[in-house]
């Protein structure tokens, strides 16, 4: 397999995901860098510049001297990884796989789209298979496939290794990261000290978005998962890593041991195993009283491992326990950087 051999565009490079993205580029064997984007309050700026970088790790040099590119089609380049907010997404993310670009997208725009996959490929890359169905009805040379939201990341790796058991419906409470809110985010003010138990569109999201990712296709269409969830959600003042506290119930009892052998067995099927982006283990469970906890835990698996803990029998459901995303990385900048390496996979380029 060539190294670099794939031209990468990163659409909202400057913001909190994209930053990611570029980070995680600078290591990628497969993808090269060759425009980055933002909006015009950075267009035409070296990226040094405009881009306020807020990872521990340096801005690689390369991407410090790229001028800023406009978000339009144009560049030469064979994929694109979208960071853009959703509502920009929703009118450029069809323009760009019109113009014959494979689009990997964060954003929610396009993600119960009954033609675009939403993908986890290490949950249900089957679904990559819609992408026939939307050539098809959208007449896109390209391609547009989303990840989900961060959150649903962490619900949905342990209730797809449940899935045998019967999973029949969860609650489900987060506890999220202030980088979720992208950059600049929440005011110090509005959460030093404190917790906001709102976050807009999230709680919808959670409680739509795992029955996709665990539906069934079949006849080119989703057929999503007969689960239901209810979802709380909160912002909490830690930097990265969402935790999410579930209670859910299953249709045959199983012990709490029973749970955390299914989880710790997870592995990822086999068209995907050996991407880049893929971990051996996508769940890790730890079985200390007190884990995980998103400071020590949430660079589990280079980020792309979600970690299980706390897995209890449940007083009103099945089992509890607790999980750990990072937020930015599995949720985000590596989710999208994994679909898109399964996305060449399913066309037979890799
Ligand atoms: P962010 O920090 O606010 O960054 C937004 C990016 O979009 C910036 O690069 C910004 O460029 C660019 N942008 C804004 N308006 C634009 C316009 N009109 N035209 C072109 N570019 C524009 O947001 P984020 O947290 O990185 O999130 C990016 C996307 O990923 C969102 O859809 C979000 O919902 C999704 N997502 C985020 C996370 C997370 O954990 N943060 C997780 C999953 C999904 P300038 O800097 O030049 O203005």
């Amino acid at each position: 397999m060539g190294r670099k051999r794939f031209r990468v565009a990163v659409l909202g490079a400057t913001g909190m995901v994209g930053q990611w993205l570029v980070h995680l580029l600078d290591r990628h064997p497969w993808f090269q860098v060759v425009a980055l984007t933002g909006s015009d309050r950075s267009v035409g700026r070296p990226y040094g510049e405009a881009c306020r970088w807020l990872l521990s790790a340096p801005m690689p040099p390369w991407a410090a001297s790229m001028i800023v590119q406009p978000t339009e089609p144009g560049f030469e380049a064979d994929l694109v990884l979208s960071a853009l907010p959703s509502e920009i997404a929703r009118e450029v993310e069809p323009r760009f796989a019109a113009a014959g670009y494979l689009v990997a997208s964060n954003a929610s725009a396009y993600r119960m789209a009954s033609d675009v996959p939403l993908v986890m490929p290490d949950v249900n890359p089957d679904h990559l298979d819609l992408l026939s169905r939307q050539r098809e009805i959208r007449g896109w040379s390209g391609a547009l496939l989303t990840n989900p939201n961060c959150t649903t990341t962490a619900v949905v790796l342990p209730l797809k290794a449940l899935m045998p058991y019967g999973v029949r419906r969860a609650h489900l409470v987060s506890l999220q990261a202030l980088s979720g809110a992208g950059y600049p985010g929440v005011p110090a003010l509005e959460i030093v000290d404190n917790i906001l138990p709102y976050i807009a569109g999230e709680e919808e999201k959670l409680e739509r978005e795992p029955r996709k990712l665990l539906g069934r296709l079949a006849n080119g269409a989703v057929r999503e998962a007969d689960l239901a969830l209810s979802a709380q959600t909160n912002r909490v003042p830690t930097l990265d890593g969402h935790l999410v506290c579930l209670s859910v119930e299953l249709a045959e009892r199983i012990s709490p041991e029973a749970a955390m052998r299914a989880m710790a067995a997870y592995r990822p099927p086999e068209e995907v195993a050996d991407l880049p982006s893929a971990v051996p283990q996508p769940i890790v469970v730890r079985t200390e009283p007190d884990r995980p906890q998103p400071r020590l835990d949430r660079m589990a698996g280079g980020g792309m491992s979600v970690v299980v803990g706390r897995v209890q029998p449940c007083p009103v459901f099945t089992l509890k326990f607790v999980a750990l995303t990072h937020n930015t990385i599995r949720g985000a900048a590596g989710a999208a950087l994994f679909n898109a390496e399964a996305a060449l996979r399913w066309a037979g380029r890799v």
